[in-house]
């Protein structure tokens, strides 16, 4: 059920700098492994006519898959966004998985690269675009040797006539560079800095042009979908919610990991039935469901499906389904701090609220004494004027604190 990583990217980089790049890792699934077992014949499919855009795209809405970068905007949906648009559209790639604990595509990727790029391809098929982007993490350096020596293997026997332009970008170092529009600007040449909407980037993205954006996981689904129907996909899931989930989990947990599990598990069957339980000595105390942005929840909220949607009464949200298991070693003042020292260090510093509102918040979470009527109104300042995700989810970690830990500040 959950995948291991059979090839690590240092592994891969030291061959191919070795001038080893024909060589196969063990487990490795190379362009023609991927191909004796079937790969791109779905590709072919909807290539030779055998599948037609309208039935890919409408597959895809039955299966309810979303966006898994952590928007969740729903990918079938986009297609038809984007396809609607007046050509020429583009594609850019999210692999930039900056996001604190998540470390799934980097999982996937290392091991299975033609099961997104066939998601990818198919994707570019059916909304007719001219050129991808692909726009990876630059911590990632194995994995960059890895799908460059790839690519190449493709241009020398493509698996389709006519295939786009596939175009293999560093990323620039920033967390911000995650969030789709400073990636845009980012892969423009330009500092990567979110840009006001709307536009949309389906409408005017990439250079202009309507641009389909998704992130890894959610091409690398794609293939599975088609070939099993939308209706497998939403037979996953449990306590009401449809669908699977990739679950980056770290923390205080026996066997961290990720953990392909139903979308809504719950923390509690996270740990317990995924992860090997808690290490000994430890008993939950708290965690974070959604990263550094979706917010710290008290271990009493154990019972709550861990999906899109579900965590917004409790102001949380899943994003990247990267989950941090704190201890009774642990505390959320302790976590708050670290995170606010994060985003103040990682604000673009292209509005104010943002700007000076997480090194301020950093500042006055340092104090042994909280004024947390200060901070309730930073808070609101940063959730209504910030212009992106970043500086408007900033405070969650002090909300929560206040809101679920008020005795670490008694
Ligand atoms: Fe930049 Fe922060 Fe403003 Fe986002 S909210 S644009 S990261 S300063």
């Amino acid at each position: 059920q959950n995948p291991v990583p059979h090839a690590s990217c240092e592994a891969i980089e030291a061959k191919v700098t070795a001038g080893e790049s024909q060589h196969v890792p063990e487990g490795f699934i190379d362009y023609a492994a991927y191909q004796s077992q079937g790969g791109y014949g779905l590709l072919k499919e909807c290539i030779s006519g055998t599948r037609d855009t309208e039935s890919v795209i409408k597959t895809m809405e039955d299966s309810g898959l979303r966006g898994l970068g952590g928007a969740g905007f729903p990918a079938g949906r986009k297609w038809r966004i984007v396809r609607a648009e007046k050509g020429p559209r583009l594609m850019a790639v999210n692999i930039d998985e900056g996001e604190p604990g998540t470390f799934k595509d980097r999982v996937y990727l290392e091991r299975d690269p033609h099961r997104f790029l066939e998601g990818m391809l198919i994707a570019a098929w059916a909304v007719d675009i001219q050129t991808v982007y692909v726009y990876l993490r630059d911590e990632y350096h194995g994995c960059r040797a890895m799908l460059e020596a790839e690519l190449e293997k493709m241009k020398a026997a493509p698996p389709m006539s006519n295939m786009p332009d596939i175009i293999l970008r560093r990323g620039a170092g920033a967390y911000i560079c995650g969030e789709e529009s400073a990636m845009i600007e980012s892969i423009e040449g330009k500092r990567g800095m979110p840009r006001l909407r709307p536009p949309y980037v389906a409408q005017v993205g990439l250079f202009g042009r309507p641009t389909l954006e998704h992130n890894f996981e959610t091409l690398y689904w794609v293939r599975e979908i088609l070939e099993k129907g939308g209706a497998w996909f939403t037979s996953h899931g449990k306590n009401g919610r449809k669908g699977l989930r990739s679950f980056s989990v770290s923390g205080r947990v026996r066997e961290p990991g990720v953990k392909l599990a139903p979308a809504g598990i719950t923390i509690q069957e996270l740990i317990d039935e995924y992860c090997g339980g808690m290490p000994d000595g430890h008993t939950l105390y708290g965690y974070l469901p959604g990263g550094a942005s979706g917010g710290i929840l008290p271990a009493r909220l154990n019972a709550i499906p861990l999906d899109f949607d579900t965590l917004q009464p409790y102001g949380c949200f899943i994003g990247s389904a990267a989950v941090i298991v704190l201890s009774d070693q642990d505390t959320a003042v302790g976590a708050a701090r670290n995170l606010m020292q994060f985003f103040k260090h990682e604000s673009c510093g292209q509005c104010t609220p943002c700007r000076v509102g997480t090194a301020k918040a950093s500042s006055l979470i340092e104090q042994p004494k909280w004024d947390v009527s200060l901070l309730a109104e930073l808070s609101t300042v940063m959730r209504d004027a910030s212009i992106c995700g970043l500086g408007q989810a900033a405070p969650n970690p002090i909300d929560c604190v206040v809101k679920y830990f008020p005795h670490e500040l008694a």
